[in-house]
C-alpha cells in the first residue's frame, strides 16, 4: 500500500516525501487506517518494522485537521526520545509552524525550561524528566489530546512502571484523549497497562519476532571464556565489518572489549546507559556518519538506537534475556535489509541459549573456527581487564543487566570479590593469557571438549590455597544448586571466601546442563 492511499494530507504527504517513504510497512498499513480515526491502538511488531511513522503520522494528521492540541510521546531512553524527535522533525516538514521539544534527564534544565514555557505542538521525553517538570507546575498533562507509549516493554524492564502511573494519573480522562501503546513485545503487564490507561483499544500485532531474524544471517560458536576476546579478534580479521555493534551483558565488558579492541588496532569506543548525555549522542552521531566502525554496548544502552546499514552484529556475551537476542540482531537488516549476527558462547552464558532457540524457532548454527578458515591473531590486549570498582552507582544497565539473570549473579558476585581484595590468578574476574589455541579445541570431539572444560573449572584446578578455605555453609550449598538466581539473591551476603567456593560449586552444576545441550539429552 501506497501512503497516498491513506487519507492523509498533502501537507502530510510532503513530509513522507521528504523521509523517503512510498510503501507503507505492514504494521503502518494495518495500523494508520485505524489509529487515524481516532480509536486507540495498542500495537506489537517487531524492531525496525516503521512503529515510528505511525504514531508521528496520526500525530501530524490530526493537527493538520485540527490546527490544536498537544501530543506526548513517552519514550524509556534518551537516546530513542532524540531519535523520535529526529524523525518527528523529518515527518512534520510540510508544517513549518509545528513546534517539537524533547525532553531528558542528564542534562540542564534550563534550555528545555525554555522550551516548554514557549508551547509546543508535540512533546518527546522520558518519563523521569517529564514528571521533573511536572512537579514543578511547568508542564500540565491534562494539555496532552494523544499520548503514546513507545516501546512499552522496555518501561516495564527499566523500572519506569510507577512514573507511567503517575504521568496517566495526570492526564485527561482515557475517553478524552487518543492514547497509543507500541511494543516489540505484548507481555501481560503491557496488557494490564493498556486496560487500565486505555479507552477500548484495538490491539494489532503485526508479526511475530521471528520473522525478524529471517533476513539475518546467524553464526554461533563455542568457545571458553578465556579465548573469547581472541576468538573475536580472529573473526574481525576475516570479516573486516565496516560497521559493527557489540553486545555485552555488563558494562565492565562493553568498556573491557572497546579498550581491548583499540588495544589491537580498531577504532571502537562503548555506550552506556549512565554516560554523560553528550557524549552519547557524540558516539552515535561518528557511528552513523560512519567514523566510528565499531561500537560496543549493553542491552539497555542499545536499546531502539538505529544506525542504518550495520553490517555485523556480535554477541559477545549470549543475553540472558531470550527476548534481547531479537532486539540485538534485530539492530541489523532494518527496513528489510540482510545482516550477520554472531554470538559467542562460552561457558559463563551458554545457559540462556536453549531459551532463545525455543523462542526462535531454530536452532543458530554453529560454526568451527578452522572450518571456516579463521586464523590466530596475536592479542596485544593479552591479559587486560577492566573493573570498575565503583559499585554504588548503579545505573539502569545495571538493574537490567542483572535481571532476569542466570550467569549474570556470579559476575556481580565478583565484583564484591574483587573490592574486597585485588583480583588473584584463576579467578573468574580475572583475563588470563591462555595458551590453549581455540583452533585446537574446534578440532576436539564433543567428548574431548566437555572434558577440557571439565579440566578448566573442576574444583581440583582450583588454586591449592582454596582447598584450605572453610566449606560454605551447609545450607547455601544446595540452595545454590537448584536455583542460583533466587537464593543468591535472598542470602545473607557472604564472606568473600564464601562466596568463590559458592560459584565454584554453582558452576559444577552447571556443567551438566551444558553437556545435557550439547548431547541433546
Ligand atoms: P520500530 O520503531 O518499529 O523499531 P522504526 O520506526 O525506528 O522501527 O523504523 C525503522 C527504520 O525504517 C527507520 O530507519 C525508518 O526511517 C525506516 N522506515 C520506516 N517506515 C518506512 C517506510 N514506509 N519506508 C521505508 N523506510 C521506512
Ligand atoms: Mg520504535
Amino acid at each position: 500500500m501506497k501512503f497516498t492511499e491513506l487519507p492523509l494530507s498533502e501537507d502530510v504527504l510532503a513530509g513522507i516525501a521528504k523521509a523517503g517513504y512510498t510503501e507503507c510497512t505492514p504494521v503502518q498499513e494495518k495500523v494508520l487506517p485505524i489509529s487515524l480515526s481516532g480509536k486507540d491502538v495498542m500495537v506489537q511488531s517487531k524492531t525496525g518494522s516503521g512503529k515510528t511513522a505511525v504514531f508521528l503520522l496520526t500525530i501530524l494528521e490530526k493537527y493538520s485537521r485540527n490546527r490544536s492540541g498537544a501530543a506526548l510521546i513517552v519514550s524509556p531512553t534518551r537516546e530513542l526520545a532524540v531519535q523520535i524527535e529526529e524523525d518527528a522533525r523529518v515527518l512534520a516538514a510540510g508544517f513549518p509552524d509545528y513546534r517539537i521539544g524533547c525532553f531528558y534527564g542528564g542534562v540542564g534544565y534550563k534550555e528545555q525550561n525554555e522550551e516548554l514555557s514557549s508551547g509546543l505542538n508535540l512533546y518527546v521525553g522520558t518519563p523521569g524528566r517529564l514528571l521533573d517538570f511536572a512537579k514543578s507546575n511547568k508542564l500540565d498533562f491534562r494539555v496532552f489530546d494523544t499520548i503514546v507509549l513507545d516501546e512499552a516493554d522496555r518501561m516495564f524492564d527499566m523500572g519506569f512502571y510507577p512514573d507511567v502511573q503517575s504521568m496517566f494519573a495526570q492526564m485527561v480522562p482515557s475517553s478524552e484523549r487518543q492514547t497509543m501503546l507500541f511494543s516489540a513485545t505484548l507481555s501481560t503487564k503491557v496488557r494490564n497497562l493498556a486496560w487500565q490507561y486505555m479507552s477500548e483499544p484495538e490491539e494489532i500485532a503485526v508479526q511475530p519476532e521471528e520473522i525478524t531474524v529471517k533476513n539475518i544471517t546467524q553464526e554461533l560458536f563455542h568457545v571458553t571464556k578465556d579465548e573469547k576476546f581472541s576468538l573475536f579478534l580472529s573473526i574481525l580479521k576475516k570479516l573486516n565489518p565496516s560497521s559493527c555493534l557489540i553486545f555485552t551483558n555488563t558494562k565492565d565488558r562493553a568498556v573491557e572489549v572497546a579498550k581491548r579492541l583499540s588495544m589491537n588496532g580498531y577504532k571502537a569506543e562503548y555506550l552506556m546507559g549512565d554516560m554523560p548525555q553528550s557524549k552519547r549522542l557524540k558516539t552515535l552521531e561518528k557511528m552513523k556518519e560512519g567514523k566510528l566502525p565499531y561500537l560496543v554496548a549493553t542491552d539497555v544502552a542499545a536499546r531502539g538506537l538505529q544506525i542504518d546499514d550495520l553490517e555485523l552484529v556480535v554477541n559477545y556475551d549470549i543475553p540472558e534475556d531470550y527476548e534481547n537476542y531479537v532486539h540485538r540482531i534485530g539492530r541489523t537488516a532494518r527496513a528489510g535489509k540482510t545482516g550477520k549476527a554472531i554470538t559467542l558462547a562460552c561457558e559463563e552464558y551458554i545457559y540462556g541459549l536453549e531459551a532463545i532457540e525455543d523462542y526462535i524457532q531454530m536452532k543458530i548454527p554453529v560454526l568451527w573456527p578452522d572450518e571456516v578458515g579463521l586464523e590466530s591473531v596475536e592479542d596485544k590486549s593479552a591479559g587486560y581487564h577492566y573493573r570498575s570498582y565503583r559499585s554504588s552507582g548503579r545505573g539502569r544497565d545495571d538493574r537490567k543487566d542483572s535481571s532476569r539473570s542466570r550467569g549474570g549473579k556470579n559476575t556481580r558476585k565478583t565484583q564484591r570479590i574483587s573490592k574486597s581484595r585485588k583480583p588473584q590468578k584463576n579467578e573468574d574476574s580475572v583475563i588470563e593469557k591462555s595458551n590453549t589455541d581455540f583452533s585446537k579445541l574446534s578440532e576436539m570431539s564433543l567428548d574431548e571438549r566437555m572434558a577440557y572444560y571439565k579440566k578448566q573449572y573442576a574444583p581440583s584446578a582450583a588454586p591449592k590455597s582454596e582447598k584450605k578455605r572453610p566449606q560454605p555453609k551447609k545450607a547455601q550449598k544446595p540452595a545454590v544448586q537448584k536455583a542460583p538466581k533466587d537464593s543468591m539473591r535472598k542470602a545473607p551476603e557472604p564472606k568473600v571466601e564464601e562466596v568463590k567456593t559458592e560459584v565454584k560449586s554453582a558452576r559444577k552444576g552447571l556443567f551438566s546442563r551444558i553437556k545435557a545441550r550439547i548431547f541433546g539429552a
